[in-house]
């Protein structure tokens, strides 16, 4: 069966590994199929594709565009999306602007705090001086002392009711999609199993994201617990939504290994079918097991 892993992370964004060690450790993990899907970035896909076809698989060039949804920060996978597409990177180029005073914001307010130089620790530690998150204030965080490891930082900074947290507006869920889906991509809605949204609230979040041409959501997810998959196998088929699979991979020994959680439940549909860079890679054998 083919290894499908359809969400991570380089340091084009908040991942630890330049997109060719990537996609080279993805390969060593026998991953088949990979998608770089960093935070509203794509500079990282050219990279990646140059090193896939060294390593004799398939990149599928994506990203994950932040979303806010009714006042909540939800994430939208874009998957075979075209890079260079204008509407596309434009959309982003706007979220990573945006990404950049809401790191000064976050930095005052560490400032009052106490905590001084998050913006240029921050900065420091971003490979791509463009894509500022969370997670390079929460390594710096970590580094100065201030938090003994990345959850902790998460559980202590950055996050609601604690220093370091500013209230931001992402993109709207219609732009996201319609920048994906412009650009010739498919939108999936990652990890649903992480939005605080109680059941009503899920539902209609997922009746939107279709009515606005979402394909799928990801099932499979290191972000999933092992007995929601089944859960979201049900609503995906509910909802006349696909299924994806992807890791969300970051940096080795942070959360789940590239091409490492199960494969997708047998009765989903997944996100995949009919793609034909696929195809090759399908002897009828393995194409039962999709
Ligand atoms: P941002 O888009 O800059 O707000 O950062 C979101 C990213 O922060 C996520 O994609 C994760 O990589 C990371 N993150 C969020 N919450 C946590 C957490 N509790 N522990 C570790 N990483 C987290
Ligand atoms: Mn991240
Ligand atoms: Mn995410
Ligand atoms: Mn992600």
């Amino acid at each position: 069966m083919l290894n499908i892993d359809l969400h991570c992370h380089s340091d084009a964004s908040d991942g630890m590994l330049p997109p060719a060690a990537l996609v080279a450790r993805a390969a060593a993990n026998g991953v088949d199929v990979l998608a770089l899907t960093d935070h509203d970035e794509v500079a990282g896909i050219a990279a990646a594709r140059v090193a896939a076809e060294a390593a004799g698989i398939v990149l599928v060039p994506g990203v994950e565009i932040s979303v806010t949804w009714e006042g909540v920060t939800v994430h939208v996978v874009g998957l075979r999306v075209d890079p260079a597409h204008p509407e596309l990177a434009a959309g982003l180029d706007g979220i990573r602007k945006g990404r950049i005073e809401r790191a000064r914001r976050m930095s005052e307010d560490l400032a009052r705090a106490g905590i001084g130089g998050a913006y240029e620790g921050a900065h420091a530690r971003a490979a791509n001086k463009q894509m500022l998150g969370r997670v390079h204030f929460a390594r710096w965080l970590v580094e100065q002392g201030h938090a003994g490891d990345l959850r902790a930082a998460f559980r202590q900074f950055l996050t609601r009711g604690n220093p370091g947290h500013v209230e931001h507006e992402w993109a709207s869920l219609k732009d996201a999609i319609g920048w994906i889906r412009s650009s010739g991509g498919t939108a999936v809605l990652a990890h649903p199993g992480r939005y605080p949204f109680p059941t009503r609230d899920m539902h209609r979040l997922l009746d939107a994201f279709r009515a606005l041409g979402g394909t799928g959501i990801e099932v499979i997810t290191g972000s999933h617990h092992p007995s929601e998959y089944g859960k979201w196998a049900d609503l995906a088929r509910a909802f006349d939504l696909r299924a994806s699979r992807g890791t969300d991979f970051h940096a080795p020994g942070e959360g789940v290994e590239l091409g490492r959680v199960p494969a997708l439940p047998h009765h989903c549909r997944p996100v995949w079918e009919n793609w034909p860079e696929l195809e090759p890679l399908l002897s009828p054998a393995s194409a039962t097991c999709l």
